[in-house]
């Protein structure tokens, strides 16, 4: 039996746009064919692979799914590490270089220190030596100024720089059009 949790299936709102793009939603296959059970969903597409119900009947494994009723997304996005490396494309917001996530950190602009807080605005992707650098000093202290703008991005704006820089690009194929065909073009 081959392993039926590399099967998750693309959650897409009832306007077949993704519901969440950071991180993109998805959902495991067993909560994916409970929502077609109780008719939350619609199938968009399925997978290759197949699941035996408790009645004994085989079906397929969904790989994108559509909410049948249309949830409004959140306005505002809340700040998570990965939210601020994608907003920052992974970029050293003090000497611009771009790294790998696991070279990056995050810093307080203005440090914890001196009360800055985990905000969007306040929070700036950073590699390791410049923050070390900075230390729990201030920009204009540190005489390191900002190299790029920290701010609250929308959903629209963090799915634009996720598509730019490639984030989703290991996704299953037949979420590619979905992803892809998404991309909101203004807001
Ligand atoms: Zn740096």
């Amino acid at each position: 039996m081959t392993d039926l949790t590399a099967h998750p299936a693309l959650v897409l709102n009832a306007d077949y746009r993704p519901l969440s793009s950071h991180p993109l939603s998805s959902w495991g296959w067993k909560d994916a064919l409970t929502a077609v059970y109780f008719g939350r969903v619609d199938v968009v597409a399925v997978y290759d692979r197949t699941a035996r119900t408790a009645g004994g009947r085989l079906i397929p494994l969904p790989s994108v799914v559509r909410l049948r009723t249309f949830v409004r997304p959140r306005k505002r996005v809340s700040v998570t590490r990965w939210g601020v490396f994608t907003r920052d494309v992974n970029r050293c917001c003090y000497c611009l270089e771009q790294k790998p996530v696991s070279d990056l950190t995050f810093d307080h602009v203005i440090p914890r220190s001196r009360g800055g807080r985990d905000t969007w605005d306040n929070l700036a992707t950073s590699c390791m030596p410049c923050n070390f650098r900075k230390a729990d000093r201030t920009p204009e202290e540190a005489g390191m100024p900002l190299l790029q703008r920290v701010y609250e991005p929308s959903q629209a704006d963090l799915y634009a720089r996720g598509m730019e820089f490639g984030v989703h690009r290991d996704v299953p194929r037949d979420w590619i059009s979905f992803v892809y065909w998404a991309v909101p073009l203004a807001e």
